[in-house]
């Protein structure tokens, strides 16, 4: 895989891993992933785009496609950050545990993966396929969101899962209270988006025609 290093007496590196529908990328999730990296001293930040996420099936969401490119397209400026197509190109629905193992390798020598996500995001971890393999396999770094209590989740492992609390950072990040979905209804209304995603993201919604009907 192309994040090992070549020198033999190089500790593992790290790397994170970011999923999420990605309808539209935005400064949220850039500014999440940056500060995760700097703070969890990360090699990488891999955003992974869900291809069929389990949890939106009943929600429409924009063609893999474009929310690839446009994920793309807002990583560019960043050394640091990387795009993945495994889930988008893999048929069969999204797991988050199958991402894992799809970036862990071989374990011993493959690097430590920390899967960073939104306090939203995190408080949903115990619905989700094989969660105690998943923290068992990575670290979690939980980001603030305005609106979710990171609190109330730690309550929630204290009780269901006490042995991995030291496998779930918590991380405060200055508030953005943007979100996709904030985003799909300014365009649909018609309002700028102006500095809520990177200009070349905002062009493709526009050269695309992207979100017009909310
Ligand atoms: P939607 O409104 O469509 O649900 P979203 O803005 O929540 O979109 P997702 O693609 O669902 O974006 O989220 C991907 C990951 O990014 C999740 O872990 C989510 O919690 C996190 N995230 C999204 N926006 C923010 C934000 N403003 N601050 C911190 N984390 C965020
Ligand atoms: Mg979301």
């Amino acid at each position: 895989m192309f994040f090992f290093r070549t020198n033999d007496n190089a500790a593992a590196i790290n790397i994170g891993l970011m999923g999420g529908t990605f309808d539209p990328i935005h400064v949220g999730h850039l500014v999440t992933a940056e500060e995760a990296r700097q703070q969890f001293d990360l090699d990488y930040v891999v955003f992974v785009p869900t291809g069929n996420p389990p949890h939106k099936e009943k929600e429409i969401i924009t063609l893999p496609e474009h929310r690839y490119l446009m994920t793309s397209l807002a990583v560019m400026s960043n050394p640091y950050f990387f795009v993945s197509s495994v889930e988008i190109n893999s048929e069969k629905p999204s797991y988050t545990i199958d991402t894992v193992k799809h970036f862990s390798g071989n374990e011993k020598e493959g690097p430590a993966l920390f899967f960073i996500t939104g306090a939203d995001a995190i408080l949903e971890i115990f619905s989700w396929k094989d969660y105690e393999k998943l923290l068992r396999l990575c670290t979690f770094i939980a980001v603030s969101r305005p609106g979710y209590s990171l609190d109330r989740f730690r309550e929630t492992l204290d009780q269901v899962c006490p042995d991995m609390i030291n496998k779930v950072h918590l991380l405060e990040i200055p508030a953005l209270a943007v979100s996709s979905t904030y985003i799909r209804e300014r365009v649909a209304l018609g309002k700028t988006i102006k500095y809520l995603t990177p200009e070349p993201v905002e062009q493709y919604i526009k050269k695309h025609g992207l979100y017009l009907t909310g």
